[in-house]
């Protein structure tokens, strides 16, 4: 039995699962945040005779089910199921995976920053998460404790107000919507002091993963300039589109902030025409952009969530006119090292017939004017 055994019928994507009649031992322990093997096990999403091989993939990544997410659990194997329990092949680790997939590190001129094209920084502030994905392209970084101090943000800031040339600035992490209102205000505010920057994006998951915390003062707090201020939710499958979930989404959408949608092309989770077009109409309905689907990224021991790139582009293509453009992101490439994102289509990819692609970038930055194998081969670490 896999996993598309135990997908709901999507037709209504706000349906829950029902745990009773697919037999499953959700217990209390649901109702809160599940970080621990004791955890997993008591909510039945782990056996107990997992636990002592599953202790390695709990020692090397960072664990977080929170109760939004827990409660849509249906079965071990479904889509929900497989983006956040923690699963032995994780600790599978192929040549060409690596710790930092699309280097963040080679363009960090300061703790904090990763400013890889001239215009936009991503600004970390902190590298908690409220729910920490199996497939996370920095799951070497997130859960642990390199969030910025007082004195690291103030130094964060002062090199985005050193710099002219960003205009925009995108908060990430980890998920910046953990932070207090109280925080993100005072980062919001002081983004705001500063001439050059006429564009705040915030990433999150949070809006998915913890509804709850998206009220009247987060909103407050996002309201504490005059610039543009667009949030990016990361959704990946329709049933995360609870009814609480839109509830947020609309809280944000009646604001005034546009919301657009970030998701992963996942396999078991989104890798059919179906799932992916009923993750856009529900994003769309819910007043979310789909914005990007990203191609996975090289991270460690993510292997079992890959779908190859030929069949991503042809899904990509089942979708035209199925969907209208509204409802169609942009398939997306991380050229892995470093070299940016490029839309995953035949203006960007040539086919070399085995297998692999020639990548070219969309303006040359780096080395080998600009093409890439991808797959890439092992990194020179
Ligand atoms: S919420 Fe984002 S940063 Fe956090 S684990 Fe998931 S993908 Fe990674």
């Amino acid at each position: 039995m896999d996993a598309s055994d135990f997908r709901e019928p999507l037709d209504s994507p706000r349906n829950l699962p029902d745990h009773a009649a697919m037999n499953v031992a959700i217990s209390e322990a649901a109702l809160k945040t599940l970080k621990t093997s004791a955890d997993l096990v008591d909510g039945g999403f782990v056996a107990a005779d997992q636990v002592t091989d599953l202790d390695a993939v709990f020692a090397r990544y960072a664990t977080a089910i929170p109760p939004a997410l827990a409660r849509l659990i249906a079965h071990p194997g479904d889509p929900i199921a497989r983006q956040f329990v923690p699963d032995l092949r994780e600790l599978d680790v192929s040549p060409e995976e690596r710790t930092d997939p699309v280097g963040d590190h080679v363009h960090s001129p300061i703790k904090g920053i990763v400013h890889r094209y001239p215009d936009r920084v991503l600004l970390m502030p902190t590298l908690t998460c409220a729910v920490y994905c199996r497939f996370c392209f920095r799951r070497e970084t997130v859960g642990s404790d390199g969030g910025l101090s007082a004195d690291e943000i103030a130094a964060a800031l002062g090199y985005i107000a050193a710099t002219p040339a960003i205009w925009e600035v995108i908060l990430t992490g980890g998920d910046p919507l953990v932070l207090s209102a109280r925080r993100i205000g005072e980062i919001i505010a002081a983004l705001d002091r500063i001439p050059h920057v006429k564009v705040i994006r915030l990433h999150s998951r949070v809006p998915v993963a913890a509804p709850e915390r998206i009220d009247a003062g987060l909103i407050a707090a996002l309201k504490q300039t005059r610039k543009a201020v667009y949030v990016g939710i990361h959704c990946n499958h329709a049933a995360e589109l609870t009814i609480e979930a839109v509830a947020a989404c609309a809280r944000l959408a009646n604001a005034g902030i546009p919301l657009l949608a970030q998701s992963v092309l996942l396999k078991g989770v989104n890798d059919t025409a179906e799932d992916l077009e009923n993750l856009f109409r529900a994003l769309v309905a819910a007043r979310v952009k789909p914005y990007y689907l990203h191609q996975l990224d090289y991270a460690p021991g993510t292997g079992h969530f890959r779908v190859p790139l030929e069949q991503g582009l042809a899904l990509v293509q089942a979708l035209r006119g199925r969907v209208s453009g509204l409802a169609l992101p942009t398939y997306i490439l991380d050229i892995p090292g470093g070299a940016g994102k490029v839309p995953a289509d035949s203006g960007h990819l040539s086919p070399e017939g085995d297998g692999t692609y020639i990548v070219r970038e969309p303006v040359t930055r780096d080395s080998a004017n600009g093409r890439h194998t991808y797959p890439p081969s092992a990194p020179a670490e």
